[in-house]
């Protein structure tokens, strides 16, 4: 035992703009945290790419770093938890270590031609029946294709064995052990759109209409589970790799949403709703997507998530765009000042509409401006756009799950500081819209089943405890009052898409 009477747990959190690494002690409180942000690249229109040596670097640094801040060691570590940015992709070569190409980043649409060939060509209902996905540039799948297409001798060094595939868990695990191990969980496999989430393995029909071979995936494990111990020359000595999950399963974990039926909602850059569905998959028709919320002692528990394209980046847009805001904090007094919109509705489809409206030609629309509409109006009407784009999701969601209204929403995100937008929230959900003390879930739902492997928890009964509810927010208009606003929304969504 080091410094500590009581061990910590390890959070590395790999983001799409940032590497992270959180501390926290037993009761889920943050000790100590380190965060460094790494390179953008985009080399043509549309195309977003990571250099896998700075992820790993900057990792490092932050990991030491949030260590050195409360002069911790490796000893006072009980076990690592690694949550990322899903779906990103990353060959290297196995012999070397080194990087065949740069990683190629969710956000990236450069196989969009490919997806789409595949969508005239039938396969949508067979790769969504096998991986709960629409075929979409995000996943992993065409982007590992691409590479192997594009790099001279891929592969034919792919059918050697000396290449291997990993998303960015499992490239950070793979330099965590110094390259033992070659392993991802069930969650980051599910984003790949080569993984059969009912049967549980990478599909072989998949991967020949991909022509992706099978020996350069990795092993695929629980969320909970010891993937093995890192390198003792990272450390000073050897922390297990006890927890994997990516980022908004992580979260959804960390919220501690373990009952069939809870749903939390981050307010991010964009929105990602997700709901515990239980041990059995349920399938969306209207475009949710079904994936794997965690392994747990080889058992599956399924979610269904909704995305919102644009939520925090349309507070974004207000102040560096229009100049109506100086700081996303002040959209809250600004919306406040006014009792209501007088009227204004504002549709943030700046990339087009998702679910439920699924219109990828709808563009933003400000509607309902009248000579007494200001500034301060058109800041609240952003604000309670974030909230219907929150409802049209949860609504689909509650019908699709088969599940009555909803009880509660655990929120998290950026945005989810703004009291108004939390107010509003409940209100147009007519639900209580509950906020976590610790709002930084996602690294905490990595040390969380990182805490559960290793025995520091006994139990998720024993981690909900640790959920503490920072302040409740009650529904306070009438289900009357919140249908007219809700019908206006649906007339500015159908005048969004009809430009
Ligand atoms: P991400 O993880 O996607 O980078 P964060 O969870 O850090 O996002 O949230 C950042 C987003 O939240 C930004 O888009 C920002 O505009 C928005 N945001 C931050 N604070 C507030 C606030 N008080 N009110 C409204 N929006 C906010």
């Amino acid at each position: 035992m080091g410094v500590y009477m009581e061990q910590l747990l390890m959070a590395l959190d790999q983001g799409t703009t940032s590497s992270r690494c959180i501390l926290f002690n037993k009761q889920g409180e943050i000790v100590s945290v380190a965060q460094k942000e790494f390179t953008q690249y985009y080399p043509q229109a549309g195309w977003v790419e990571h250099d896998p040596m700075e992820i790993w670097s900057t990792q490092m640094g932050v990991a030491r770093e949030a260590m050195e801040q409360i002069g911790a060691g490796y000893e006072d570590i009980a076990a690592l938890g690694i949550t990322n940015q899903r779906e990103t992709t990353i060959l290297w070569d196995k012999n070397t270590g080194d990087p065949i190409y740069p990683a190629i980043v969710w956000q990236c649409r450069r196989t969009a031609d490919v997806c789409e060939k595949l969508e005239i060509q039938g396969y949508r209902d067979m790769i969504f029946r096998k991986t709960g996905l629409k075929i979409d540039a995000y996943f992993s799948a065409t982007k590992i294709q691409w590479i192997l297409n594009h790099v001279d001798g891929a592969r034919a060094k792919a059918k050697n064995r000396d290449i291997l595939f990993g998303t960015v868990d499992t490239w950070l695990i793979w330099k965590l052990t110094k390259g033992a191990v070659h392993a991802t969980d069930y969650t980051n496999a599910a984003r790949t759109m080569l993984y059969n989430i009912e049967e549980r393995c990478w599909d072989e029909e998949i991967l020949e209409l991909l022509d992706i071979p099978k020996e350069i995936l990795p092993d695929v494990h629980d969320s909970s589970y010891i993937y093995g111990d890192t390198d003792a020359s990272i450390f000073g000595g050897p922390i297990p790799i006890a927890g994997v999950a990516g980022d908004q399963q992580a979260s959804l974990f960390g919220q501690t949403c373990f009952a069939r039926g809870d749903v939390k909602n981050t307010y991010g850059t964009g929105g990602f709703l997700l709901m515990n569905v239980g041990d059995r998959p349920v399938y969306s028709d209207q475009g949710l997507l079904t994936t794997i919320a965690w392994g747990i002692d080889g058992k599956l528990t399924y979610a269904l998530e909704g995305s919102v394209f644009v939520a925090g980046a349309a507070v974004q847009w207000l102040r560096d765009e229009m100049g109506l805001i100086r700081t996303a904090a002040e959209s809250e007094e600004i919306a406040m000042s006014v009792p209501d919109t007088n009227g204004v509705y504002m549709v943030p489809a700046f990339v087009g509409l998702g679910a439920p409206y699924w219109d990828p030609y709808a563009r933003g629309i400000i509607t309902g401006l009248t000579r007494g509409a200001n500034r301060n109006h058109i800041v609240r009407a952003v604000l309670e756009a974030l909230a219907f784009q929150t409802y049209d999701v949860v609504d689909l969601m509650e019908r699709e799950a088969g599940l009555d209204l909803l009880p509660s929403l655990r929120v998290d995100g950026g945005a989810s500081a703004n009291q108004f937008l939390m107010q509003f929230q409940a209100d147009v959900l007519q639900t209580k819209i509950l906020r976590p003390k610790c709002i930084e879930t996602t690294a905490l739902g990595a040390a969380y089943l990182a805490g559960l492997s290793v025995g520091y928890y006994q139990s998720r009964k024993e981690i909900a405890g640790n959920w503490k509810i920072e302040h409740i927010f009650e529904p306070s208009i009438s289900a009357r009052s919140r249908d007219e606003k809700i019908e206006g929304w649906r007339h500015a969504v159908a005048q969004a898409m009809k430009e």
